[in-house]
């Protein structure tokens, strides 16, 4: 099996592209294929220099590793369509020559003039195809003398697909099943554009040939072009490779996720936003996985490994799906929640230490350790800064609502409590709360609030038997005394 990427440098790398290439990724490590990343950079119109490299990182990122490709090599190359034009003109002058494809000079005054000439109201955009190519300046309509002549003059010209009507073009997509389409609702398609470079049909298809592709797996906005390109490879006698078109990705209030659409609604489009925003790896991919794909259980969680063992396309489904924001934060904090204590102390040391002046790794790792599990992003660990220092305010709604007249009363006496109290781990100080509302014959609560208050500034919070033992007596004790002065 070989299967590539291949998507055009026309700007950051799309979630949907990603999803694209995670497919395919899947596929070819599934059956030890090869993973092929080819950059489809002939639309010199809407070519974006850092393109590429964005391409190239958010794969990266995203842990796509491929087997061939730009900066890689491999033994088809070069991987980029602008390094290939040579070829595209070889396969284009093979077409010519076998009658499958013809030159045409129409400026686009002419191509005008032709769709003026046929505008109706049943066919509002007249097309350069079979029923108008014989009013038109072409390689079908001049003498070869004619056309060599104006070649010599070096006329500006485009290669055109020669199209006949009434036949069946018919292809089994691996998610579709039988797709057919008429030849006469194709037009005599552009193959070579007047500046000399190939249009994305022609590139597309004699690359998937050479680089001996064996499934195109793509996203459903394509399945239209696929007839062309069978067209294209029966006119060169070669094998069209098994197709797969991708369901759309929708947007959660329906119609497809365009970039506009999406960000009306918080969605980022470009992976580019997600690395941004702090999102894990595993977590993007995880869902972009089953954005489409339905492992057939109730399964959700999935590592790259679990996803190479289960992914295939036979349960890949054909209607578009809708990008849920909410699955993906979810997703985002299991993945957070896997992540080693270490590990994220790793990451977040730097913030950690410049916002906190927490230089202390042990420390970190303690803190993180306390608040993994209300962390929906690593970061996430920053919104609670009382992990590293004392309350700057108190919050006042929470405050107004539960502060006590006895509140203060009850600090003020479980301080002693905590101070005559020898042994500072989350077992003693459990035992020692216990103690004061026992003796003093009071709920959990009448002590839990205040305390917490005192000690966070907040009304919630991991646990504070947690929270007394990272930051130690002495902080505690000061913390308390704090809010004695501030607090009512
Ligand atoms: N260059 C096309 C894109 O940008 C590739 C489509 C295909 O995979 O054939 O998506």
């Amino acid at each position: 099996m070989r299967v590539r990427f291949a998507p055009s440098p026309t700007g950051f790398l799309h979630v949907g592209g990603l999803r694209t290439a995670l497919y395919n990724y899947l596929l070819a490590k599934q059956h030890g294929g090869a993973f092929i990343l080819r950059i489809e950079d002939t639309d010199r119109k809407r070519f974006v220099e850092a393109a590429e490299q964005d391409i190239l990182d958010m794969m990266a990122w995203a842990g796509l590793a491929f087997d061939e490709g730009p900066g890689k090599g491999g033994s088809y190359g070069p991987y980029r369509q602008s390094e290939r034009t040579e070829r595209y003109h070889e396969v284009a002058s093979l077409l010519v020559d076998a009658g499958k494809a013809y030159i045409a000079f129409d400026d686009d005054d002419a191509l005008d003039a032709m769709r003026e000439r046929h505008r109706t109201t049943e066919n509002p955009t007249p097309r350069y195809d079979h029923s108008t190519r014989l009013e038109m300046l072409n390689g079908l309509t001049l003498s070869a003398s004619e056309v060599q002549e104006r070649l010599d003059r070096n006329e500006p010209h485009v290669i055109r697909l020669k199209v006949d009507p009434g036949h069946t073009i018919g292809f089994t997509d691996a998610v579709r099943g039988q797709v057919v389409f008429e030849s006469e609702t194709i037009d005599d398609q552009v193959l070579m554009k007047s500046d000399g470079l190939p249009t994305y049909h022609l590139a597309n298809i004699v690359d998937d040939h050479d680089m001996c592709i064996t499934h195109v797996i793509r996203g459903e906005e394509w399945l239209p072009s696929t007839p062309k390109h069978v067209l294209l490879y029966e006119a060169m006698g070669w094998e069209v490779p098994t197709m797969a078109h991708l369901p759309l990705i929708m947007s959660p209030t329906g119609g497809k996720l365009s970039k506009r659409n999406a960000e009306k609604q918080g969605i980022p489009v470009s992976v580019s936003s997600y690395v941004e925003q702090g999102f894990e790896p595993e977590a993007l991919v995880n869902f972009l996985a089953l954005l489409g794909w339905n492992p057939g259980d109730e399964q959700e969680m999935f590592s790259m490994e679990e996803l190479t063992a289960s992914f295939s396309l036979d349960r890949v489904g054909q209607s578009g799906v809708q990008f849920d924001m909410k699955k993906l934060l979810w997703f985002n904090e299991q993945w957070v929640r896997t992540r080693a204590d270490a590990d994220l102390a790793d990451q977040l040391a730097t913030e950690a230490s410049e916002r906190f002046g927490c230089t202390d790794r042990d420390y970190l790792v303690r803190a993180i350790g306390l608040m993994k599990e209300r962390m929906v992003f690593a970061r996430d660990l920053f919104s609670a800064p009382y992990l590293f220092q004392s309350p700057d305010s108190y919050d006042e709604a929470a405050v107004a609502k539960r502060w006590k007249a006895a509140s203060a009363e009850h600090l003020l006496r479980f301080r002693e409590y905590l101070a005559s109290s020898g042994d500072w781990t989350v077992e003693a100080l459990e035992e020692t709360l216990k103690a004061y509302v026992e003796k003093e014959e009071v709920g959990m609560g009448a002590i839990m609030f205040p305390l917490r208050m005192a000690l966070s500034g907040t009304g919630g919070g991991p646990s504070l038997y947690a929270l007394m033992a990272l930051i130690g007596k002495q902080e505690t004790l000061d913390r308390i005394d704090t809010s004695l002065t501030a607090l009512p």
